[in-house]
C-alpha cells in the first residue's frame, strides 16, 4: 500500500466532562496514521519543533508508521491546539490553537515517497494540502478533510484545492459552513459541485453519509457506551477510510473504477476505527489494538446492520 499524509502533528490538552488530558499527543496527521496503520504501512510528511517529546516519536515506532518525511525543526515550536467538550461529547469548543510550525513550510517529500498513489490531506494549512498534492499528479486517489478555521481564514484557496480532489472528508458543521446551507443533502451535492467526486459528511454520533456522482450511501455510527474523548475521532475514520481503499485497491486503479461499494466498505472500517478512538484519551486506545479486534467489531457492525429477508 502506497498511503501518505500531511495534517498537523501536534501537543493536544483536552477537558471533557470525563476528565482532562494535559499536553498529550494530538494532531489529525497522528490519528489517521494510527488508524491507516492497521491496514499496512503509512507515509507521513510534516513538521514538529524541537520541544517536540521524544516519548511521542516512540509511538509512532508502535504503529510502524514511516517517518522519514518528519522534521524536527531547530527554532520552531510544535502545533498546540486546546479543546472542551461540552457535557453532551458532541460539541466542543477550540478554547485555543497555536499554529506555530503549522504556519511555516511543509518539509521536502522524500524520494522514497513519490511512488506514493494514495493521498490523504489532513487538517492543515490549505497552502500546505496544496504543496502536498502537487507532488503527485498522477494519484489514484486524492481526498482531504479540512475544518472551521480554514472555512474561515482561507476560503478562496480551499476552493482551488477542491477542483484538484477526488473526494473530501469533513463534518457536518463544517460542511454546514462551508456551503452556508443547513440541510445536509443539499450541502453535499453543493460540495460535489465544487470539484471533488464525492464527499463524506461525518455526522459524530448519527454516522456518516456518502454523495457521490455515481449515487448515495448512509452508514450509522457503531453505537457507542464509553466515550471518554473524541478528538480524533474525524481523522481515525478518515485513516480507516483510506487504509481501506489503499489496501484493497491496486496502485494503478483508476480513481473512476473505485466502485461506490468499496467506498461504502472503507466508511465502515473508518466507522469501526474511529469507536475505538473515542474509548480513551489521545491514542491510548488505539495502542492496545489489535488488527482482530477492528475485524470482530466490523463483524459486529455488520450484523447489526443486516435488513431484509433472511
Ligand atoms: P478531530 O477531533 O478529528 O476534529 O481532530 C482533532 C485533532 O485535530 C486534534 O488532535 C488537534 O490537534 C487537531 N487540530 C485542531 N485544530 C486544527 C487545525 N486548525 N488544523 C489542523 N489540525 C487541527
Amino acid at each position: 500500500m502506497s498511503l501518505i499524509v500531511t495534517g498537523s502533528i501536534g501537543i493536544d490538552s483536552v477537558e471533557a466532562p470525563t476528565g482532562v488530558a494535559e499536553d498529550v499527543l494530538g494532531g489529525s496527521t497522528v490519528y489517521f496514521a494510527a488508524a491507516a496503520s492497521f491496514f499496512g504501512k503509512v507515509r507521513i510528511v510534516g513538521a514538529v519543533g524541537e520541544d517536540f517529546p521524544p516519548q511521542f516519536l516512540e509511538t509512532f515506532k508502535h504503529f510502524d508508521i514511516d517517518t522519514r518525511g518528519l522534521e524536527k525543526r531547530a527554532g520552531s515550536k510544535t502545533f498546540r491546539w486546546r479543546g472542551k467538550y461540552h457535557q453532551n461529547m458532541n460539541t466542543r469548543d477550540t478554547i485555543q490553537v497555536q499554529l506555530n510550525v503549522l504556519a511555516e513550510a511543509l518539509p521536502p517529500v522524500p524520494r522514497e515517497f513519490r511512488d506514493s498513489r494514495f493521498i490523504f490531506l489532513a487538517n492543515t494549512d490549505p497552502g500546505s494540502q496544496m504543496q502536498l498534492l502537487s507532488n503527485f499528479p498522477s494519484s489514484t486517489l486524492s481526498v482531504a478533510d479540512t475544518m472551521d478555521l480554514w472555512i474561515q481564514t482561507q476560503r478562496d484557496k480551499l476552493g482551488e484545492l477542491f477542483t484538484k480532489l477526488d473526494g473530501l472528508v469533513l463534518n457536518d458543521s463544517e460542511a454546514f459552513m462551508l456551503t452556508e446551507d443547513s440541510n445536509l443533502i443539499r450541502a453535499a451535492e453543493k460540495i460535489v459541485k465544487m470539484g471533488p467526486k464525492f464527499v463524506v459528511i461525518k455526522k459524530g454520533e448519527h454516522g456518516s453519509i456518502l454523495m457521490h456522482r455515481q449515487g448515495v450511501a448512509s452508514l450509522p455510527a457503531f453505537p457507542a457506551r464509553d466515550v471518554i474523548d473524541p478528538t480524533g475521532a474525524g481523522d481515525a475514520f478518515a485513516g480507516g477510510f483510506m487504509g481501506y481503499l489503499a489496501a484493497h485497491c491496486a496502485d494503478n486503479t483508476p480513481t473512476d473504477n473505485i466502485p461506490l461499494h468499496a467506498l461504502r466498505t472503507a466508511m465502515a472500517y473508518g466507522t469501526v476505527v474511529a469507536s475505538f478512538t473515542i474509548e480513551s484519551f489521545s491514542l491510548d486506545r488505539m495502542k492496545q489494538l489489535r488488527r482482530g479486534d477492528i475485524d470482530r467489531r466490523f463483524e459486529h457492525y455488520r450484523q447489526m446492520m443486516r435488513v431484509g429477508a433472511e
